[in-house]
């Protein structure tokens, strides 16, 4: 994938999230606030706006990747838009100077946010965040490097549901999941929901190419 069609692929990604801001919603409603959705719809929205816009052009992955933090960073709230914000914009450091996305630059992308999110957040793998489905996708991309793209993320984005869904059996440890201790048992955290969702996007981007 190059520049132009990896920009393509995130405007892909931006309007299916924004579709599935009634989904995400209800998950946070169950063990959150509610309003997880709305910051994806919001966030994703806006950035849809940015890719969309007449003249705009990234340079290069990492550049595409650095913008589209900081929009979804400025424009998302709540926890998610910093968590995410910061997903893409350790993507675009990571990526700085590559014109082509494959899959391992897919998984140093992952490695990058991985890092970064803990850095900024503090959790790890088990703390039922999103971190459980980009470990997991993470985790799968580095053993896929050498695969085509679209075999790689069609791997990733099976590993990072199946991440967010192994977050049911959690008690939190972090964000607001984490006020209702064994209670969030039984109930999958959104913001993993989320993460496995733009992988799925991707993964349905790249294989219609
Ligand atoms: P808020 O908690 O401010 O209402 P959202 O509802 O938008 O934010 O997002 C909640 C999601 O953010 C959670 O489902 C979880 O995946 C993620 N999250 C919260 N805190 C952290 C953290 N420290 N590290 C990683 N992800 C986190
Ligand atoms: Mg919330």
């Amino acid at each position: 994938m190059d520049t132009r069609q990896f920009t393509d692929c995130l405007l892909y990604v931006s309007e299916a999230m924004i579709a599935s801001e009634p989904r995400l919603t209800a998950l946070d409603q169950v063990i959150g606030d509610g309003d997880h959705g709305i910051g994806i719809k919001r966030g994703f929205t806006a950035l849809k706006t940015l890719l969309s816009t007449p003249g705009f052009a990234a340079v290069d992955i990492g550049d595409c990747l650095l913008q589209s933090g900081t929009r979804l960073m400025t424009s998302m709230g709540g926890a998610s838009g910093a968590i995410f914000g910061t997903l893409f914009r350790a993507g675009g450091k990571a990526l700085a100077g590559h014109t082509e996305f494959d899959a391992a630059t897919l998984a140093d992308w992952l490695a990058a946010g991985m890092q970064a999110i803990h850095q900024r957040g503090g959790a790890l793998p088990g703390d039922k965040t999103m971190v459980d489905a980009l470990a997991a996708a993470a985790e799968r991309a580095r053993i896929e490097s050498e695969r085509p793209l679209a075999e790689a993320l069609t791997h990733c984005a099976q590993a990072a549901m199946a991440g967010a869904e192994g977050t049911s059996t959690m008690v939190a440890r972090f964000g607001r999941a984490k006020n209702l201790g064994e209670r969030a048992i039984g109930h999958c955290d959104p913001g993993a929901v989320s993460m496995a969702l733009i992988l799925q996007f991707m993964d349905e981007f790249a294989n219609r190419l």
